[in-house]
């Protein structure tokens, strides 16, 4: 049996088109036995990857979840940015797999999250789309609540450059 370890790390909960100071955009980044794969990449997303201690070479994919510009903004950058430094053996910059829907798709609304984690199954719920663009305009422990309705686990209001060791996959089975 192969085990995997599997680190989450937030780069940026901020959404909405205007820029909020001191937040990234949309986008997290899963570390998983090296391979690093990136969903969503909103605003600031390559500098997100980079102050994460994420190695740009080993990017392999980036998972886009609708269209909305706060979740795309900055996917060129991600992809063109580091190019000096995702170069492989023979000096070129390995591919890098971009996965997304055909049409733009919307959000899930913040109250219908909760019951969709529940049955999923999942234990911990950590928020990573902070919607206003306002920092205090809702504050976390709102959001979280508004968000967890329905789920009995633990939510988490995600936060820039949050990090998790998510369990083994092994573990789960
Ligand atoms: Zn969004």
């Amino acid at each position: 049996m192969v085990r995997m370890a599997t680190e989450l790390v937030l780069l940026g909960p901020a959404g909405a088109p205007a820029p909020v100071a001191g937040r990234a955009g949309i986008s997290s980044a899963l570390a998983v036995d090296g391979r690093v794969f990136v969903v969503d990449c909103g605003r600031g997303t390559p500098s997100g990857y980079l102050g994460a201690g994420l190695d740009f070479a080993r990017l392999e994919a980036v998972f886009i979840t609708h269209l909305h510009v706060d979740h795309v903004g900055d996917l060129a950058g991600l992809l063109l940015y580091p190019w000096g430094l995702r170069a492989g053996p023979d000096g070129s910059p390995p591919p890098v797999q971009v996965y997304g829907p055909r049409r733009p798709g919307l959000h899930t609304d913040v109250t219908e999250v909760g019951g969709v984690a529940q049955r999923a199954g999942v234990r911990e719920l950590i928020l990573t789309h902070y919607l206003p663009a306002e920092p205090d305009a809702v504050s976390a422990a709102d959001w979280a609540g508004r968000a967890g309705q329905g789920f009995a686990g633990r939510t988490i209001a995600g936060r820039d450059g949050l990090r998790r060791t998510l369990p083994d996959v092994a573990d789960q089975c």
